[in-house]
């Protein structure tokens, strides 16, 4: 599709409201530069398959955002508020390379005062004309790391080589941007330990593997360790979490964002540095902790739909 033809994307900021599971999560507000599709295309990717099973994921002709839609919702944001960049797609995926919108989106953050959380397993974020770009009080970073071997990563994601993003990491963590090593989904047949250990960055924030239907396919794993059941998932048992977490020595400040509830109450109180807020953003302060709702319902099934249920409606 060329690039005049290139199809828009008419909503590109979701709230996320009326959560079931993980009401921990202090950041809700989301603004995706493309939709539709991401060219990283992880086999195991939740947009992808909800996506797909409406036939409206095209990882080759990712929607693009409207600058002059993304103007009017960052000035109806409030200064000092955070936004989380990419909810749905990549927003450092390769169209980004061509289009920009993800540039010209944090140029309009800047302006405006408002935080921007970076989620990306793109190393071109630490390309010049971004780093020209970043205000260093507003930019916050977490760079996805799955693997620690590029040739195993590459086959169930396209992205950055899992080496180019953990350098990417050390170059913000050199000039001083806030930024972790994001560890997820952690999956321990796929991690050498003392490699990630080696990054040169203070902080890391580590989400382990949640194993539905759809993941089972995705991994040729040995899933009998995954006997906690939660929220239509199978997890890990805390003590196995906990071993695995206790073995990342070498970060000043930890972080397991959880969403197994008790889970959660556990790295919140015994591991987590900032036990107000799991994603720890540098320069955000918090006095309480947050609002951890109500115990859900048993083992209800969670239906992917309800991950994705924003703005009050369902995607
Ligand atoms: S980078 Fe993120 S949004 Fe893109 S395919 Fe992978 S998991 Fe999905």
């Amino acid at each position: 599709m060329g690039e005049g033809m290139t199809n828009e994307f008419k909503s590109p900021y979701t709230l996320m409201k009326n959560r079931k599971y993980n009401t921990w999560c202090r950041y809700t507000a989301r603004l995706d530069s493309y939709g539709r599709g991401c060219l990283h295309n992880c086999s195991y990717c939740y947009a992808r398959h909800l996506l797909d099973f409406r036939k409206n994921w095209h990882p080759n002709e990712p929607a693009v955002a409207n600058l002059d839609t993304i103007r009017k919702v960052v000035g109806k944001l409030a200064p000092g508020s955070v936004v989380k960049l990419g909810g749905m797609t990549d927003c450092f995926q390769p169209i980004e390379g061509k289009r920009h919108t993800t540039l010209e989106t944090i140029k309009m953050l800047n302006d405006r005062g408002v935080h921007y959380l970076i989620v990306t397993k793109s190393a071109t974020c630490v390309f010049p004309e971004y780093l020209d770009a970043y205000d260093p009080k507003l930019a916050h970073f977490q760079i996805s790391i799955t693997s620690t071997d590029d040739w195993n990563g590459n086959r169930y994601e396209t992205a950055s080589p899992q080496s180019e993003r953990m350098r990417a990491c050390e170059v913000l963590e050199r000039m001083g941007y806030d930024v972790s090593v994001r560890l997820s989904p952690f999956i321990p047949e796929f991690v050498d330990v003392s490699v990630i250990n080696a990054i040169d960055c203070g902080k890391i924030l580590v989400e382990f593997l949640k194993v539905n239907t759809y993941v089972r396919r995705c991994f040729d794993l040995d899933y009998s360790e995954y006997t906690c059941s939660y929220g239509g998932h199978s997890n890990l048992e805390l003590e196995r979490k906990i071993e695995l977490a206790e073995s990342l020595t070498d970060f000043d400040q930890r972080s397991v964002g959880e969403y197994v509830r008790d889970h959660y109450l556990y790295f919140r109180d015994n591991y987590n540095y900032n036990p107000f807020d799991c994603c720890n953003l540098r320069g955000i302060e918090y006095d309480d902790y947050p609002d951890i709702g109500e115990e859900p319902d048993g083992d209800k099934q969670m239906r992917l739909f309800d991950a994705c249920d924003v703005n009050g409606r369902r995607l």
